[in-house]
């Protein structure tokens, strides 16, 4: 069987993310065994009759703050049940580096991922300042966009989703990996956005499918391909400013 890549949750709202990890081609790389995902209540790792987590923030201001005890201890836990030597510890808050396909490439080869789900106003920054210190660890801040969620659970789905299906054997046909959007290319050369698609019926609300897709010519159906994908980069990077 090709490698194991083990993934743990760690969350206030395991009901958040337990269906969503079990559905499709993920649910089934679980099944098989390609990846084990475990999702952990971060509660259980709480001392006290109320199974506290958060606490008022130092210097005042809104909201509560995640305890660095309570996350300290879960996260040892984690580790120390993985069987791995290595884990990669991903904080997910939106003052993070940005998530992008670069970087599911290469968490996809890691061992051993463990993404911390924050809540309320994030989590005790001394979490990340520890685990930088851990030669066992490394751990890196992430934000799957310029905006703010209520808590890490999206973001989470979002990563293990990107991330999962470059881990070989979770996506049937691996060819379909090499042509997307955002797909790694080699140094110097562009990521291009991928071209557009289309299936049957040949015509749907007087539309017809494009007629060099009909042709059965290959050499010009690559080439209209890379010229679609070109055009449809140049003008979203135009739009966006990237
Ligand atoms: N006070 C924090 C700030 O302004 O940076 C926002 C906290 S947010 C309400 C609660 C939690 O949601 C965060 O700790 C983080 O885990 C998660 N979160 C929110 N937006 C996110 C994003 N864009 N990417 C990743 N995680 C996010």
């Amino acid at each position: 069987m090709a490698r194991n890549l083990k993934i743990d949750v760690v969350t206030i709202f395991p009901d958040y993310v337990v269906t969503p990890l079990a559905q499709s081609l993920i649910g089934k790389a679980g099944q098989s065994g390609l990846i084990e995902i475990i999702t952990n209540d971060l509660r259980d790792f709480t001392t006290d009759p109320h199974r506290t987590v958060d606490d008022t923030p130092y210097g005042g201001g809104a909201g509560m703050v995640m305890m660095p005890t309570v996350w300290g201890d879960a996260i040892d836990a984690i580790a120390q049940a993985s069987e791995t030597s290595h884990h990669e510890l991903i904080i997910l808050t939106p003052a993070g580096e940005l998530f992008s396909q670069a970087m599911a490439e290469e968490l996809s080869s890691a061992e051993h991922l463990i993404f911390a789900c924050g809540r309320y106003e994030g989590i005790d920054h001394r979490v990340t300042e520890h685990y930088r210190t851990r030669s066992d660890f490394r751990v890196r801040e992430v934000s799957i966009g310029n905006y703010v969620l209520n808590g890490g659970e999206a973001a989470a789905l979002v990563m293990i989703e990107a991330i999962a299906r470059l881990v070989p054997g979770v996506i049937g046909n691996p060819d379909s990996l090499t042509e997307e959007s955002h797909s790694i290319v080699a140094e110097g050369q562009e990521a291009l956005l991928e071209y557009p698609s289309y299936t049957k019926p040949a015509e749907w609300r007087g539309l017809p499918v494009p007629a060099i897709l009909t042709s059965g010519n290959h050499g010009l159906i690559a080439k209209w391909r890379r010229e679609q994908a070109i055009s449809r980069t140049r003008q979203i990077r135009s739009e966006t400013g990237e």
